[in-house]
Formats: C-alpha cells, structure tokens, sequence
C-alpha cells in the first residue's frame, strides 16, 4: 500500500512553521497557568499542565524553551515550585533542585551559556 506508507513519512516530516509557533505560545501559556495552579498548591492541575506541554511539545517537535525545562522535574516530569514541590539550592555557581515527589537531584550550573 504506497498510499499509506506515504501518509506515514508525512507525519514523520517536521510539522509546518506556523504550527510550531503556536505549540511554542502554548507551551508557553501551559507553563504559565501550571506556575499559578502550582501558587494555589493544585499540584495535580500543575502537573497535568506540564504533561499536556510535553505532548505538544513531542507531537510538534518544538523544544521545550531552556527557562521552562528548568520548571519541571527530569526524571518524574512534575512541576517544580520552589518551597513547594522542590528544595533549591545554590552552591559553587550550581543550582541543585531537590524534587520532593521522586526525591531525585537536578543540578544546573549557572552563567554558562
Ligand atoms: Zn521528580
């Protein structure tokens, strides 16, 4: 079947430009109200949020913008409000971020571009 082979390679294809800016504005938009929701302390909203980019983010194939990865947790993907759902500390130039809900430590160095 080449029709559908063919189908199948579009998909596969970067997705076009104008779709991408708009993943980009949502991804952006969902980071936002996941930031509020996380003030409030609905950790469960916050999180879905950061799940919903994530697939935008996947299905459109947009990076996720560097300030916003630093939102949320590598390895359990929750959203990080600090004082809330992680610790961070900043030692030696080096941001280490505690998430609480997989107990797991993020480290990022800072002014390195
Ligand atoms: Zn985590």
């Amino acid at each position: 079947m080449p029709q559908k082979s063919k189908a199948a390679e579009q998909n596969r294809r970067k997705k076009p430009k104008w779709q991408q800016t708009i993943a980009k504005e949502r991804i952006e938009i969902l980071f936002d109200e996941a930031a509020k929701q996380a003030k409030k302390k609905n950790l469960d909203l916050s999180n879905r949020y950061v799940k919903l980019a994530r697939k935008i983010s996947m299905r459109y194939q947009v990076r996720i913008p560097k300030h916003l990865k630093r939102r949320f947790c590598k390895y359990c993907y929750s959203y990080l409000q600090p004082g809330v759902t992680c610790r961070q500390r900043i030692k030696d130039k080096i941001i280490t971020i505690k998430c609480f809900s997989c107990k797991r430590i993020i480290r990022y160095p800072i002014g390195k571009r």
